[in-house]
């Protein structure tokens, strides 16, 4: 029976929040068997368990919030943590986001792998779904369906000739998010950055943690990891949105044009409803 597992020592790292565009520093550390993972605002004294519950808005990422504090921008690192495998874990940042790093997953999966994970002493819990449940809007749509493994399955279709239509099946284990999904990174747009500027986000994007998108196309020097990069990072987006279950999902999960809002609505539907899904132990 797997057993639950956290870091096995701590690590730190700095570097620029994506909206405020401030530094950062953020700490990872081992936290106790049935904690989960916990976001704390060292600065505020305040924690925010990493659970659909808490989040309080989706626009350009989810944030999770709790008196009066939010943290913003989770989907990235909370992705490389389910990608690692981590069930209990203790997030220690001293601003409102943590660093986005290089705007994908790999560069927190590298620091999970350098801290090292370690086995506690109770079992690993997953949530089975037992039934179709889905949510729409505005075109756009995201479901889970019942499953034997964690299985992610994604449609974007973008108008600009730079990212078009592409489709992904994918099904989550450490060694395929790996290779497969965290190095894909975060996207935008420059004809919506100005405007964004305006409204106090996306201060701390640059060619250096965001793939760009100008009339001419990609305007990044660095060439696409992979030919269909913006899918790719859907699916972590949507892997990191899904992991505020609190516990690994055995159940297929489809998006179509999703985003987090739709992801976040998809999980409070899936838990209004407990005939939906049951606790079980994995195999
Ligand atoms: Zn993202």
């Amino acid at each position: 029976m797997p057993l639950r597992q956290t870091l096995a020592r701590e690590i730190r790292v700095s570097g620029i929040a994506l909206h405020a565009g401030a530094a950062v520093t953020m700490t990872l550390a081992p936290a106790p068997a049935g904690s989960g993972v916990v976001f704390r605002r060292s600065d505020l004294n305040i924690d925010i368990p990493a659970r659909y519950d808490m989040v309080s808005e989706t626009r350009l990422g989810t944030v999770i919030a709790k008196d009066g504090a939010t943290i913003k921008v989770v989907e990235h690192l909370m992705a490389a943590v389910a990608g690692a495998g981590l069930d209990d874990l203790l997030v220690t940042l001293d601003g409102p986001e943590p660093p986005i790093l290089d705007g994908d997953a790999l560069s927190y999966l590298v620091l999970i792998e350098q801290a090292g994970l370690k086995a506690l002493g109770a079992p690993r819990q997953a949530i089975r779904v037992l039934k179709t449940v889905s949510v729409e809007q505005n075109g756009a749509s995201a479901s889970l369906s019942p499953a034997q493994t964690s299985e992610y399955d994604f449609e974007i279709d973008f108008p600009t000739p730079a990212i078009g239509r592409q489709t992904l099946s994918f099904t989550l284990t450490p060694e395929s998010f790996r290779a497969q999904i965290a190095p894909a990174r975060t996207f935008g747009f420059l004809a919506e950055l100005e405007g964004l500027h305006k409204m106090n986000l996306a201060k701390g994007a640059s060619l250096e943690n965001t793939l760009a998108i100008g009339e001419e196309g990609v305007v990044n020097r660095e060439r696409l990891r992979f030919s269909d990069e913006f899918v790719r990072h859907k699916i972590l987006d949507a892997i990191g949105d899904m992991a505020l279950a609190g516990a690994p999902l055995l159940a297929r999960f489809r998006g179509v044009k999703s985003g987090h809002g739709l992801n976040n609505a998809l999980l409070r539907a899936l838990f209004s409803d407990p005939k939906s899904y049951e606790k079980v132990m994995l195999p």
